[in-house]
């Protein structure tokens, strides 16, 4: 064991949707531990945004990004495959690209239901099993992914992204039972309400936004950097005999019936 158990230096780790948001503050925690980072998004402009800010922080020779649809089979191992020839060995991977979609059980479109289940749970499993792939060989790997406190909440207009996130912490708990022999960590982390552009309108929402404040034990919003020191803790030798546990970062949320 290593002198200190969350120093991540020499490690590569990708962190999908990282161009902003939740991923992006994740993929800083994790260089801040001294990994080198593989940022990800769909919209380029965003992206270079993004990797100009962290190579002015970080310095070029850490920072890398790729753009691919999470959702689309085919660029995912394609992207996977030029990550690990050109940047290295993935020992980290955080699925959290993610999307929402806020409308009524009996008025959501199969279209809408697909992309939302395609997004948030199928990405994870395409993401997943290609990172795995060398991981398993190698013997060594952390997989953090990024679930919702609508696992155990179903609050109403998100039927799609409750049954996807659901999904994804079982998903959490199937590749542990598959990967764990092999020397992978698989957890997930269900964040609470966090302002984020994703939730931007629900914090303008004046009738929401004092639901959260009351329904959260520690009276606030958590914030982007909440999150950051659970994954670097995830994604380090600290938690080597960690497997297939959803850890609530949600500010007491859940604890509330
Ligand atoms: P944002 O909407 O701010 O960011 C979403 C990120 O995912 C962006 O980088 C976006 O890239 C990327 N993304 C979305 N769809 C795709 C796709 N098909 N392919 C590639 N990249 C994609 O979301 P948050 O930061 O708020 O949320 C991040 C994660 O955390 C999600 O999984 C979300 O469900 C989860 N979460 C969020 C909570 C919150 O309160 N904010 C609470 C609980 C969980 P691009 O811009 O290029 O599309």
């Amino acid at each position: 064991m290593g002198s200190n158990l969350f120093d991540l230096t020499g490690r590569i780790a990708l962190v999908t949707g990282s161009s902003r948001g939740i991923g992006k503050e994740l993929a800083a925690g994790l260089a801040d531990a001294g990994a080198s980072i593989v940022l990800h998004g769909r919209d380029t402009d965003r992206l270079a945004a993004t990797t100009a800010e962290f190579v002015q922080r970080y310095g070029a020779s850490r920072i890398f990004s790729y753009a691919f649809d999470v959702t689309d089979e085919t660029a995912v191992a394609s992207n996977i495959a030029r990550i690990e020839a050109e940047v290295g060995p993935l020992r980290i991977l955080v699925n959290n690209a993610g999307i929402q979609h806020r409308v009524p059980l009996l008025e959501l479109e199969v279209a809408d239901w697909q992309r939302v289940l395609d997004t948030n749970l199928t990405s994870a499993f395409l993401v997943g099993r290609e990172a795995a792939r060398g991981m398993v060989e190698r013997g060594k790997g952390k997989i953090i992914n990024i679930c919702s406190v609508q696992t155990d909440l179903a609050r109403p207009t998100i039927a799609a992204y409750t049954a996807a996130k659901g999904g994804l912490r079982n998903l959490t708990r199937a590749m542990t039972s598959e990967w764990a022999s092999r020397g992978l960590q698989i957890n997930a982390i269900a964040p609470g309400y966090i302002h984020t552009e994703m939730t931007q309108k629900l914090v303008d929402d004046e009738k929401f936004n004092s639901w959260i404040l009351g329904r959260t034990p520690a009276g606030r919003w958590g914030t982007v950097e909440d999150l950051a020191g659970p994954a670097v803790w995830l994604a380090s030798d600290g938690s080597d005999y960690v497997n297939g546990q959803t850890i609530f970062i949600d500010g007491g949320m859940t604890v509330v019936v």
